[in-house]
């Protein structure tokens, strides 16, 4: 990702704050979706995005920070649900009876399993494991391995697929042939997933995010052409439970810890707040 991604994201909340703070509150949204029809619901779930947890780089918070999120999300009475149920909930249009948000954790860092698991055990959350084959060990002393990720399984953390080399494959290579691009999309996107799903005990592999947050629409149906159920962006909107469910989330990074992670994070919290 590159710089111009935060301020996108933010732009892009705005914006999106803007057109819907414009918009008539629609009573008829939740026909249907309850007994009386007239509770209220909450639709829109941001889907938080985190990294490495050692404070050191863009995309890193400390573990200080992420503790410190937990604890709002819980004195904000926001519930933390699985990316299952969001995919769930979306499929069926059902709509939340408190503000929620789910938690996703990317790549092969020792602090995701290490550092995040614990903390989000502690607080009792749910969260999925974005991870990519080519980084995952075999001896848990080199970082994050096979026996990491069975523990997360077996504690009740989802682990899902982040390609096998993290590297850029939404378009050709420079001087790439299709068949060359297709055996390579073969890898990331196939091969993968039977790595992990041969190494974590036959554990369903559903959803792939794409390295780098970088996508294109034929990338998008090559990895539905493979069977998957979702893919997540990073391009920041929260999921609409009110939209149809169309196969993509996006997520919404959390990163430059120290001012702007804060805002990304409390912008979530605000738009999980907001009941139809
Ligand atoms: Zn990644």
């Amino acid at each position: 990702m590159k710089l111009r991604r935060v301020s996108l994201s933010v732009l892009g909340f705005l914006l999106a704050s803007a057109v819907f703070s414009a918009l008539p509150r629609v009573a008829p949204l939740m026909e249907g979706l309850s007994g009386s029809g007239q509770s209220p619901g909450y639709s829109r779930v941001p889907i938080l995005c985190f990294h490495d947890l050692n404070g050191r780089g863009r995309y890193s918070i400390t573990s200080a920070t992420f503790r410190h999120f937990m604890k709002r999300l819980r004195d904000e009475n926001i519930a933390v649900i699985p990316l299952a149920e969001v995919v769930e909930r979306s499929q069926n249009k059902r709509l939340l009876e408190k503000p929620a948000v789910a938690i996703t954790v990317d790549d092969d860092y020792e602090g995701a399993v290490r550092i995040a698991a614990p903390i989000l055990r502690e607080f009792g959350y749910p969260a999925t494991f974005f991870v990519y084959t080519g980084g995952i060990h075999t001896d848990p002393a080199e970082g994050m391995s096979y026996d990491d990720l069975r523990r997360l399984l077996k504690e009740g953390f989802d682990v899902q697929n982040h390609s096998h080399t993290h590297t850029a494959f939404h378009v050709p290579r420079k001087g790439e042939s299709a068949a060359e691009y297709e055996q390579r999309l073969v890898v990331e996107i196939e091969d993968s997933r039977k790595i992990l799903e041969k190494n974590l005990m036959g554990h369903k592999i559903r959803f792939f995010a794409y390295p780098m947050g970088y996508h294109t629409p034929a990338l998008r149906e090559r990895v539905f052409k493979a069977g998957y159920e979702l893919v997540v962006t990073t391009d920041a909107r929260p999921v609409d439970l009110t939209r149809p469910f169309n196969g993509s989330f996006d997520r919404r990074t959390i990163e430059l810890d120290g001012g702007v992670a804060e805002l990304i994070f409390e912008q979530a919290i605000q738009i999980a707040k907001k009941a139809i």
